[in-house]
């Protein structure tokens, strides 16, 4: 029995807690994958890695700002970018000034979650499939796996969709009407995704990451390579378009590879791209909340306390999902003890 339990170890569900950690409250996080960070993920591949998640993280307000000073001085982050190249249907490149710095880590985007993760309680490998209450009033989540736990009150950091299917466990009438309409309101799109290797002969391009606009099959493509400090070998790494992801979701996957490949090629005019030494791919069903909420968590009407958090609430990138990680641990502290959350100076503890 535990005081609460945190579904998803991405950076909203990690965030969370941290904050009721560090404010005396024993919690425990339980994810589906083996390691954390959902979709801020990092792949090792042959003699790199590659980051088939978030590309890069940007900075807009004063938290996400505190983090990555202290991933900074760390030496975990560093400044990646301060230009973004976009390219349209017209087919001409311009190179974006960015708002505020890109920063990427060397080591992988995954960094950021195993600093966020230290000390925190990570039961890992378990997906959370059944959710109900018990006769103590207390929730009771079991895994794929038969795994057991009991909590007084949950935090469900994962994407809407997921949670709607999670949800859906409890019997019926047991949510209000109005939580489950807006937590079914949450839309996504979809992405898949090339990782590829090239000879170091390769003739590597001035830009860094191009974003494309209304193209039907690419959406991104970043050099991954030029984060890393010393890169054996020129890598990219390209996200499809949504539409493209939808039509091809189900298909297979190196088939679908060799289509994204081949439409880079002519659009970004480097012949070379088409004949990797080495391809991996990644389906991403759930990449951007299409429809996100303007709230930055959804608590449910329930005795004991539940709420919802993650990019969905607000937004759609690792700072809305950070600021709706906070919002979870106040809404779940204001409906206990009331404790003395740290604010943004949880960081400092880490
Ligand atoms: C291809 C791609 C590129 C992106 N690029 C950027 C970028 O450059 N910059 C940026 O800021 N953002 C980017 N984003 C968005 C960013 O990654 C997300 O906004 C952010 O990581 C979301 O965090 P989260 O905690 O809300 O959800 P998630 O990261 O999805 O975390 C949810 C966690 O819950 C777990 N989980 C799900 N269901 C269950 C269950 N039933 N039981 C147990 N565990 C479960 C998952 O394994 C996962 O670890 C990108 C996303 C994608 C997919």
């Amino acid at each position: 029995m535990t005081e609460i339990a945190v579904i998803g170890a991405g950076m909203a569900g990690l965030v969370c807690a941290q904050q009721l950690t560090q404010a005396g409250y024993s919690v425990i996080v339980i994810d589906k994958s083996r390691g954390v960070g959902g979709r801020v993920a990092t792949r090792r591949l042959f003699e790199t890695k590659a980051d088939h998640g978030a590309c890069y993280i940007k900075p807009k307000g004063e938290v996400l700002q505190r983090l990555i000073d202290l991933l900074v001085q760390k030496g975990d982050l560093e400044v990646w970018t301060d230009i973004l190249h976009v390219q349209d249907n017209s087919s001409s490149l311009v190179a974006n000034p960015l708002s505020s710095l890109a920063y990427t880590a060397p080591l992988g985007m995954n960094v950021i979650a195993k600093f966020l993760a230290q000390g925190l309680d990570i039961h890992r490998g378990q997906r959370v499939d059944k959710i109900t209450v018990n006769s103590h009033n207390q929730w009771h989540l079991t895994s794929e796996t038969n795994e057991e736990f009991t909590a007084s009150s949950v935090v469900v950091a994962i994407p809407a969709p997921q949670a709607v299917m999670l949800l859906e466990s409890l019997p019926e009438n047991f949510l209000d009407h109005k939580f489950l309409e807006k937590l079914r309101g949450v839309e996504y799109y979809p992405a898949i995704t090339v990782m590829a290797g090239y000879p170091n002969s390769s003739q590597q391009p001035e830009w860094k990451a191009i974003t494309f606009k209304d193209n039907p099959v690419l959406g991104w493509i970043g050099l991954d390579s030029s984060k890393r400090k010393n890169p054996v070998q020129p890598h990219f790494v390209i996200h499809s378009s949504a539409d493209f992801a939808e039509k091809y979701f189900e298909s297979e996957l190196q088939e679908v590879g060799k289509e994204i490949l081949e439409n880079a090629v002519s659009t970004v005019n480097l012949e070379w791209l088409k004949n990797p030494q080495w391809m991996q791919l990644h389906r991403w069903r759930y990449a951007f909340p299409k429809t996100p909420l303007q709230q930055t968590c959804l608590p449910a009407e329930t005795s004991s306390p539940l709420v919802c958090c993650g990019d969905w609430c607000g937004g759609n990138l690792i700072e809305s999902a950070v600021f709706s990680g906070i919002a979870a641990a106040e809404y779940i502290n204001s409906k206990l003890q009331q404790r003395e959350l740290a604010g943004i100076d949880f960081l400092d503890v880490l």
